[in-house]
């Protein structure tokens, strides 16, 4: 039998949660789905086993995990259909009335839900940095160390190098110096002069001044610790004999070679696009982050009327925007369930509003500074882009020259994007390569349509989808 329900929010995430507990503060009602065990999302990963059984790396793992704790508590109290350890694989608009099914996977087991209203906060990805020798056992993201460090406390033995640029790459050595687990070194791929050029945005930045405090108090942190720091970083490789071994890199010209055993990649983050994909959204190309997002109006709400994007899965922009973003998607939905007044819903949203136009005054400031790379579509050839199927950016030159004229067009020609990520990993680094070869925009290039199952089912679950 499917159930009905007003809502469904799918991620719980800080996005998530703040729709959530909105929709609850007035009385509403809303369905939960998240893939995780665990509510928080990526900033606040395992949140409460952290605060519960390992309270004493809360000093290392950031004063953010409090303002979490903040969050989750109140989700956890309101939201009584949360239902964790759920995947969302499919949405399918059932009718012009605009009610929408969506599939799910628990425990093995697929489910549907029939709704009126969808929030999809599925959040960011990290930018998969393809550089020759990125797929070698030993080299992960700089998010894979930070995840494995914040669910269970491990972290990689040997010697680590961080290679990237962001504010993920200083938040995640800080925390490692603060658990006393050494780095051997940075490797800053941030461009030349990118500080000076950020220096523009400063004063609006000032209007998120704790933002600015905290990334100097991070920066400090590295700069007093004894790791070695290498700036404006090219040309990196990884290389070894079936695992990392070596690395090697450009500064200024000279050449450098280190021998490491864990090199962490970082490159920014982008909008999870796969659900709004799949639903056929319009998407509009970033030049400054450098990546595609839905199409949203000013309460998150996209061209399909009751279907909202809110959080990085809209545009990155950070936890506490997506807070913001989360409660005014929220309200808009209560009013139009009338469990609110239009004249209440107005305040609510303009304070919410304001909140967010305050926060969002860094993001100028720090996309200037950690800009996202151009670089990855001039990738040397022999470099894998598409890590499931094994096609290099030279195969997908090749196709090029011979008249492929987009990554869809690609998938026939060389399968690139049709492993078992579905274009997941390797999508925004197509459409890189594909624009340069073809001398055009990333935004006329395009990107892979994306079909269901977002990401991989058994097909005994498909199968009995309609007995559960
Ligand atoms: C790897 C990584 C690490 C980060 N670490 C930090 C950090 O240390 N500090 C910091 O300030 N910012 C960090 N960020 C950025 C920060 O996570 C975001 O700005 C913020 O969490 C955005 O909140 P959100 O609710 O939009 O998304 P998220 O917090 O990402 O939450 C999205 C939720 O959606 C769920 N989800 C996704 N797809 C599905 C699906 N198909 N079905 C069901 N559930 C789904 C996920 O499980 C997740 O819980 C990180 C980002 C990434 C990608």
């Amino acid at each position: 039998m499917t159930l009905c329900v007003d809502v469904v929010i799918i991620g719980a995430g800080p996005a998530g949660m703040s729709a959530s507990n909105m929709i609850h503060e007035y009385g509403g009602r809303a369905v939960i789905l998240d893939e995780q065990s665990e509510p928080g999302g990526q900033i606040y990963k395992a949140i409460d086993r952290v605060m519960r059984d390992r309270p004493n790396e809360l000093s290392w793992l950031g004063s953010a995990y409090h303002d979490g704790a903040r969050l989750t508590k109140k989700f956890r109290s309101q939201a009584k259909d949360y239902q964790p350890g759920s995947m969302v694989w499919h949405i399918e608009c059932r009718n012009l009335d605009g009610l929408y099914n969506i599939f799910y996977s628990q425990a093995g087991v697929s489910k549907k839900i029939e709704t009126k209203y969808i929030v999809i906060a599925t959040g960011a990805m990290e930018r998969p940095v393809p550089i020759p020798g990125w797929t070698l056992p030993g080299v992960m993201t700089v998010g894979a160390v930070q995840s494995v460090l914040k669910n269970s406390g491990m972290y990689p033995s040997g010697k680590l190098v961080l290679a990237g640029a962001g504010p993920l790459v200083l938040q995640l050595a800080s925390q490692l110096i603060g658990a006393g687990i050494s780095i051997l070194a940075i490797l800053d791929t941030s461009p030349k002069g990118s500080f000076l050029k950020a220096l523009r945005h400063f004063p609006r930045a000032l209007f998120a001044g704790d933002y600015l405090y905290k990334g100097w108090n991070l920066t400090n942190k590295i700069m007093q610790s004894n790791i070695k720091v290498y700036r404006n970083v090219t040309e990196l490789n990884a290389s070894g004999d079936g695992r990392l071994q070596n690395l090697s890199f450009k500064v200024n010209e000279t050449k450098h070679c280190l021998k490491a055993d864990t090199l962490a990649l970082h490159e920014g983050i982008l909008p999870n696009v796969q659900l709004t994909r799949l639903l056929d959204l319009e998407h509009v190309w970033s030049p400054r982050q450098r990546s595609f997002s839905p199409v949203v109006n000013s309460w998150g709400e996209t061209s399909l009327s009751g279907v909202f994007v809110v959080g990085d899965g809209a545009g990155v922009s950070g936890a506490r925007t997506a807070e913001y973003s989360g409660a005014i998607a929220g309200i808009i939905i209560l009013e139009r369930l009338e469990y609110i007044k239009e004249s209440q819903r107005d305040l609510i949203i303009e304070d919410r509003k304001f909140r967010r136009l305050l926060d969002e005054g860094i993001r100028p400031f720090l996309d200037t500074l950690f800009p996202a790379p151009e670089r990855i579509g001039e990738v040397p050839d022999k470099t894998i882009i598409c890590r499931c199927e094994e096609i290099t950016a030279a195969e997908i030159r090749e196709v090029v020259k011979k008249g492929c004229s987009g990554p869809n067009q690609a998938k026939a020609f060389l399968r690139c994007g049709m492993g078992i990520c579905q274009g997941r990993m390797c999508g925004t680094s197509v459409t890189e390569v594909m624009s340069k070869a073809l001398e055009k925009k990333p935004a006329d290039v395009g990107a892979f349509r994306v079909r269901p199952p977002i990401k991989p089912l058994s097909l005994e679950e498909i199968v009995t989808l309609n007995d559960n």
